[in-house]
């Protein structure tokens, strides 16, 4: 086995063009470190942004050719024409939700030109669906039950002196819980009444108790989804987990889809303090790695970041409590090993497993064992390009009642740079669909579960189904229309096999304590990503940015060195709901339950 050597890499990656020296944000701590880490996705590069800004030496490998992860784009091969770049495909769309504060706050320290808060400002915020530069959205609970255009928007005022009184926060929620209903004409009074009721529990409930007991019920049983209507069960039930992470609710836990549901209720509800305030949803202007992921790695580049690509993390050389070395492999299958002080895993867990529950990596923290119980599901992008832009049913479009659940946005009205300019020249609108369900069977042209379905199978029933549904609203939708279209890569049929490379983990009932913190019992590796311990507890860019930061502090900590502290953030709840969870813990510690729930 060869040894890594640094230099020929710096050698390598001269020519790769480094940004223009401007200032360090942060003051540079004293003291160069080594740290590798392994896996360029978001966490993997907030941990080298905020080391390198600390002035350790990072060096950053990936097995890919290419950075971002899950949250890159890429072109269609073979569609550049006429000078123009290829089409823009992404894995699935990117959506940065309003409570968002650790990846703004990343973004913010990426220079752009022309943007006085660097990427952050290729954000186009939405006020709300139904926003007056037009951004609308269409819904569609059942063939014959669609609604396009612009969806309505009248969330109620809150009063935040008053959020401590039990009554009227109940009165609020049960209000708030009507708009989530989507589809005006469906919405049950009843069902939705108790919804606001179970969201009434999580948002008054304690830590002790998210952890204690939420985290080991589901979603579908804490919702009582069983005993309600069909409608409610894929609108609130299925939406709220499936459309958003992956995950059924069945076997979502209340821990994790409870945080979703509460971040985005305090977001329409109440005006962060401060000036970090966003609309409930944010969408990039253009294609992601070029208007956020590029500039990125240019930026840690310019901050001394090298970086390493097509290098597979493969084993770490565990000798008792110390990480001594790591092995990587690169395309060609050649074995090198990495030297470095610091060791930081930033891949996904269904990568992860074999390297961090090898025997000697577990004889030294036998925690890490819980790994192998972490679960991933199905959750991939298929991309459609058509000639003229969606009109009436442009925005976010959620097929609520299909077994694939179908979520998709429509990138004409969003994006800076004309849509014309990539390909050859003649599409004008994308609509980027997430598959999130893979196993349940089509309705509209086949009767298979998508993970059956030849790649044109996958498309046609999406297709049909979008011009079922919205296409007598919107003339854009309509077969003549239809450009091309290309499904996320890391989809693969081989020999009648259907495999993805990229799965996503999913949080289900009881694995909160199964998965890691980031630090570990070896002094000198840490663990990050979507999938560890963080306050967000939703495997999101946002969970995977938090999840880079808690490691960059423990790997600052373990230097034992004075530098500004990485700054954690969590997405805003009113103080004011304090006594009411105080409350809880005591009544927790009593055997009682949580005073809201019957
Ligand atoms: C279809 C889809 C849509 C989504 N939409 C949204 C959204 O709208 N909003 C949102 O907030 N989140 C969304 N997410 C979730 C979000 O994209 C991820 O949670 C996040 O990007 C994960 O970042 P990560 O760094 O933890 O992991 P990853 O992005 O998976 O990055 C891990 C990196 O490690 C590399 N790697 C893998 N194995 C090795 C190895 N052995 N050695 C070295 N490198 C390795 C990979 O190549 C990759 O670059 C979506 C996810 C999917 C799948």
């Amino acid at each position: 086995m060869r040894q890594f050597s640094r230099r020929s890499f710096i050698a390598g990656t001269a020519g790769l063009g480094l940004a223009a020296s401007m200032p360090t944000v942060r003051a540079r701590a004293s003291g160069a470190r080594r740290v590798a880490v392994f896996g360029g996705g978001m966490s993997g590069l907030v941990v080298a942004h905020e080391l390198a800004e600390r002035g350790f030496s990072v060096d950053v490998f990936d097995a890919r050719p290419v950075l971002g992860g899950k949250a890159r784009s890429f072109g269609v091969p073979g569609s550049a024409a006429g000078g123009r770049p290829e089409l823009p495909a992404e894995h699935g769309f990117r959506f940065f939700p309003g409570f968002y504060r650790n990846v703004p706050d990343s973004m913010r320290r990426v220079p752009f030109p022309g943007n006085p808060d660097g990427v952050l400002d290729n954000l186009r915020r939405i006020s709300a669906i139904g926003d007056q530069d037009g951004f609308g959205g269409a819904a569609s609970s059942g063939p014959g039950r669609s609604i396009a255009g612009f969806l309505p928007s009248d969330a109620p005022n809150a009063d935040p002196g008053r959020l401590d009184d039990p009554a009227y926060l109940r009165e609020l929620l049960k209000e708030s819980a009507a708009q989530f209903a989507v589809t005006p004409m469906d919405r049950l009074p009843g069902e939705m009444a108790d919804f606001a009721r179970c969201v009434a529990v999580y948002v008054t409930s304690s830590t002790q108790r998210r952890r204690a007991v939420w985290d080991n019920v589901s979603w579908w049983d804490f919702l009582h989804a069983a005993q309600k209507s069909t409608y409610f069960q894929q609108t609130i039930a299925n939406m709220t987990t499936m459309g958003l992470v992956a995950v059924k609710p069945q076997i979502c836990s209340v821990s994790s889809a409870g945080n979703i549901v509460e971040a985005f209720l305090w977001n329409v509800l109440l005006p962060l303090p401060g000036p970090d305030d966003a609309p409930v949803a944010r969408f990039l202007n253009g294609p992601t790695s070029q208007v956020w992921i590029d500039p990125w790695v240019s930026e840690l580049r310019r901050l001394g970041v090298r970086f390493h690509l097509n290098y597979r993390l493969d084993a770490l050389s565990v000798d008792g409590a110390r990480v001594r070395g790591a092995r990587v492999v690169d395309g060609s299958g050649t074995a090198r090993s990495v030297d470095a002080d610091y060791f930081v895993s930033a891949i996904p867990v269904d990568r992860a497993t074999g390297v961090l529950t090898a025997p000697a990596v577990l004889r030294a923290d036998p925690s890490l064992e819980g790994i192998r119980d972490l679960r991933t599901e199905w959750m991939n992008g298929l991309m459609i390009y058509l000639r003229q832009p969606l009109q009436v049913a442009r925005g976010v479009l959620g097929v609520l009642d299909h077994p694939w659940t179908l979520s998709a946005v429509s990138q004409a009205h969003l994006w800076s740079r004309g849509i014309s300019g990539y390909g050859n020249g003649q599409v004008n609108e994308i609509v980027s669909v997430d598959i999130s369900t893979w196993d349940r069977p089509g309705m509209t042209t086949t009767t298979k579960p998508a993970r059956e379905c030849t790649r044109e199978e996958i498309f046609t029933e999406v297709w049909a189904t979008l011009v079922q549904r919205f296409g007598p609203y919107d003339p854009s939708l309509a077969p003549a229309n239809l450009h091309s279209w290309f499904l996320d890569p890391a989809i693969t049929f081989d020999g009648g096999v259907v495999r993805n490379a990229e799965p996503l983990t999913v949080q289900t009932v009881g694995t909160w304590s199964k998965r890691p913190k980031g630090p570990t019992a070896i002094g000198n590796l840490f663990v990050a990503g979507d999938w560890i311990q963080t306050n967000a507890n939703v495997v999101s860019m946002e969970g995977a940015n938090e999840g880079g930061r808690i490691v960059a502090q423990a790997v600052l900590d373990a230097a034992g060195v004075a530098a500004e502290p990485v700054v954690r953030y969590d997405y805003y709840v009113p103080p004011q709901l304090d006594g009411l969870k105080a409350l809880d813990a005591q009544r927790l510690a009593a055997g009682q339950p949580n005073i809201f729930e019957s």
